[in-house]
């Protein structure tokens, strides 16, 4: 089914966006997980950790690559030849967001369709805010997130206490 890009800020990446870019490899022969560097929004992770930790992420999937971009998403697709986009969506809240989404999108790249993957219901409140959220209090996040994550979450708050 050609070439997917599934984009997002993934800060960090969590097992609900995981699962999306499980389901999505096995739906297209080559899905790109984009990083979309958004200056306007205060990222914990830099978007070179956010590329490490997704690609640590998917290793095992020989389909899936990472990349990240600073720029319109649909300028990104057309550029790369893209034959979708993929997006998640977890509640009403995604759905009214992403429509509007779609409005714009279309009139930018009307050959690129969006393909929306309902959310797998264990993660469909699993957010990256949310994890974030969980770091500041230094709660738990295993299971949240994949295990590299876990660890690499660890390391980063043990460096801001030192
Ligand atoms: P978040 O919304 O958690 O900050 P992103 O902006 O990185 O995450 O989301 C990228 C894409 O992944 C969006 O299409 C979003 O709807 C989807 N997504 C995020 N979390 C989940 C989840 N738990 N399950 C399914 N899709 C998700």
């Amino acid at each position: 089914m050609g070439k997917a890009v599934y984009p997002g800020s993934f800060d960090p990446v969590t097992n609900g966006h995981l699962d999306i870019i499980r389901r999505a490899s096995a739906l297209f022969d080559e899905v790109t997980v984009c990083v979309m560097v958004n200056h306007a929004k205060h990222c914990i992770f830099s978007p070179e950790e956010r590329m490490a930790l997704i690609a640590a992420s998917v290793a095992g999937l020989d389909n899936v690559r990472v990349d990240s971009y600073d720029g319109l998403l649909m300028a990104y697709a057309r550029q790369k030849g893209m034959d979708a986009v993929v997006k998640g969506l977890r509640s009403g809240r995604d759905f009214e967001f992403e429509n509007t989404m779609d409005f714009y999108n279309k009139r930018i790249a009307p050959e690129i369709e969006t393909v929306y993957l309902m959310a797998e219901h264990t993660y469909v409140h699993v957010s990256s805010s949310g994890v974030r959220e969980l770091m500041a209090f230094q709660g738990d996040i295993s299971g949240l997130v994949p295990d590299q994550v876990v660890r690499a979450i660890a390391k980063k708050q043990q460096e801001v206490v030192l």
